[in-house]
């Protein structure tokens, strides 16, 4: 189902200007934004939730409580594939958005060695 699985890291490139060009970020990153909201709505992202465990922290939170988050952000380049998408309670995400991605590393780290 997937087509594209090939992992493009810092492949994006920045063409101002180019009038061939009409995927600029900002239209992906909303188009992206758009199909996350739409999976919200499907049995897939429901099954994801009922269990009620946050994907990074392992957390137990009442499936209403977990929210939708981007294993790669949107902002770098990641899509609403099912495969970039996990369940996290709040707490997660919040910590997500606010750390620079080597904190949110120490962090997953830090709670790796706690629960495991
Ligand atoms: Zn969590």
């Amino acid at each position: 189902m997937s087509r594209r699985d090939d992992r493009r890291k810092d492949s994006r490139r920045h063409r101002k200007g180019g009038a061939d060009v009409c995927m600029d970020p900002e239209a992906i990153a909303s188009h992206e934004k758009h199909r996350a909201r739409e999976l919200r709505s499907t049995s897939w992202w429901r099954k994801k939730t009922a269990a009620g465990i946050c994907h990074y922290c392992g957390a137990s939170v009442p499936p209403s409580e977990l929210t939708m988050d981007h294993l790669i952000p949107i902002s770098r380049g990641g899509t609403s594939e099912r495969y970039n998408i996990v369940a996290a309670c709040k707490d997660c995400n919040n910590r997500k958005k606010n750390l620079l991605p080597a904190e949110w590393d120490e962090y997953l780290k830090s709670i790796k060695i706690r629960t495991s």
